[in-house]
């Protein structure tokens, strides 16, 4: 087996700053040990997430000079349109300018008090826009999926009988669509199998309830099933996201992952009623129909990176080079997620650090690091991000302690990847010497983003 190589020659380069050891000490104190307070030019590898990180190809960037402007009926709006339908083959396309946007508009129209969305996992902002409405997010993920250490395929699966089970408990006339993440994101990135969406979609039919994919890594997703389903190897991509969207009623997207662009998303829906009411909204929020809060350049720019999002040599390097970090760190004994996802690593800081409990934020202490010893930039999922305090004040931790490594998409080659892990070595080398963090400032609400810390003793 040869090197799987980067499908691209590059055409344009970014340079990425250096620091010295020394600034970045100072730098990330300045930072209140907060990464996301970092500047980013003072980060020499962005893993921060692979959300509006992708780098562009050379068409896409001509697409952006050939966006038509026009506010009603621009040529971009329709080429976006047949690039969408020619994946879903769903009936209305609804451009936004990110995945929330539909979010927001399809649950204002669906949602309210008394409703319940089901889902495999809710990714943050869907659950927000499920709840803002009053409608309850349901989680029903499959069992295997909660256990970081188990390897199997498809552990974004949606527990099929407690789906059906929980149709039955809250009535199906309460349920106005079930949801099913692709991959699951806040689930590690994993996939779910064709036949798990089969089996959901047989469940949703038989109930009436119409079938929704968060769509954000939909090609991602596909390429999981080509590798690992029986059935799928000889299939193309497209014939198997075709397959994918064929059992679903509708979609919202996220163009920032799996379109290859820095902005954009859209909901896609065949229900004609709900569809006019959703571009009814849209008109309020984002913009006439055929832009939906996107310039014309940006409809052209998703246009053509959902062609190139399924060309399976992209797919393969993609995908391949996650599972080669994994692979590295795995023989090197650090503690990850495993089997690797479509879009991330995920260190396990409790196995990483066992002797910092969660109240002193062991993964915390992993990015900090990280930071300092090699100028990356990963996420802490874990205790800051989740946790909550109970009545006497004490931290209530997440069941997980995870540090995030989001690769953005065709930006880093094969040896940005091996320094990523020599640093990752070294910290692990040293987890000994590591210190516990605690919170010297926090926000009421979604208090990682800007709370400040300091290093214990
Ligand atoms: C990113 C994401 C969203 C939201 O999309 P934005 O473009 O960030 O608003 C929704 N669902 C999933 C699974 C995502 O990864």
């Amino acid at each position: 087996m040869k090197t799987i190589i980067e499908p691209f020659k590059i055409k344009s380069v970014e340079p990425i700053r250096f620091t010295t050891k020394e600034e970045r000490i100072q730098l990330i104190k300045n930072a209140g040990y907060n990464p996301f307070m970092l500047h980013a030019d003072d980060v020499l590898i962005d893993l921060l997430t692979d959300s509006g990180t992708s780098a562009m190809s050379s068409k896409q960037w001509a697409g952006i000079m050939d966006g038509d402007e026009s506010y009603a009926g621009s040529k971009s709006f329709y080429r976006f349109e047949a690039a969408v339908k020619k994946i879903t083959d769903l009936n209305f396309i609804i451009p936004t300018h990110q995945g929330r946007a539909a979010e927001k508009i399809l649950f204002s129209i669906v949602g309210g008090k008394g409703k319940f969305i089901p889902n495999n996992t809710h990714f943050d902002t869907t659950r927000a826009n499920v709840e803002f409405t009053g409608a309850e997010a349901v989680d029903l993920l499959n069992e295997t999926g909660k256990h970081p250490e188990i390897r199997a395929d498809f552990k974004g699966n949606m527990d099929v009988k407690k789906l059906e089970e929980f149709i039955n408990k809250v009535g199906k006339e309460n349920i106005p669509l079930c949801m099913i993440t692709v991959t699951n994101n806040s689930g590690g990135g994993q996939p779910v199998s064709m036949q798990n969406i089969k089996d959901v979609k047989a469940v949703c039919s038989k109930y009436n309830i119409p079938l929704f994919l968060d769509a954000c890594r939909f090609a991602e997703n596909a390429y999981f099933i080509k590798k690992r389903e029986p059935g799928y190897s000889n299939k193309s991509v497209l014939e198997i996201a075709q397959e994918m969207f064929s059992y679903s009623d509708g979609a919202t997207m996220s163009a920032k992952k799996d379109a290859l662009v820095n902005i954009g998303g859209f909901l896609a829906l065949n229900d004609a009623d709900i569809a006019q009411q959703c571009r009814n909204l849209l008109i309020v929020t984002e913009g006439f129909p055929t832009y939906g809060g996107l310039a014309g350049r940006d409809l052209e720019a998703v246009a053509q990176g959902l062609e190139e999002v399924l060309d399976e040599h992209y797919l393969q390097y993609r995908i391949r080079s996650i599972e080669y970090l994994g692979e590295k760190l795995v023989a090197s004994g650090i503690p990850i997620i495993e089997p690797p996802g479509g879009h991330a690593i995920y260190l396990d800081a409790k196995r990483f650090l066992p002797n910092i409990p969660p109240e002193n934020f062991p993964g915390q202490s992993i990015v900090c690091e990280l930071y300092i010893e090699g100028g990356i930039r990963a996420v802490e999922i874990g205790s800051v991000m989740f946790g909550k305090y109970d009545n006497d004040g004490k931290l209530i931790p997440p069941p997980m302690e995870l540090v995030r490594l989001a690769i953005p998409r065709r930006v880093y080659t094969q040896s940005h990847i091996d320094y990523v892990f020599e640093i990752l070595l070294e910290v692990f080398k040293k987890r000994n010497s590591l210190k516990g963090y605690k919170i010297v400032y926090e926000a009421p609400m979604l208090r990682h983003f800007t709370a400040q810390f300091e290093p214990m003793g």
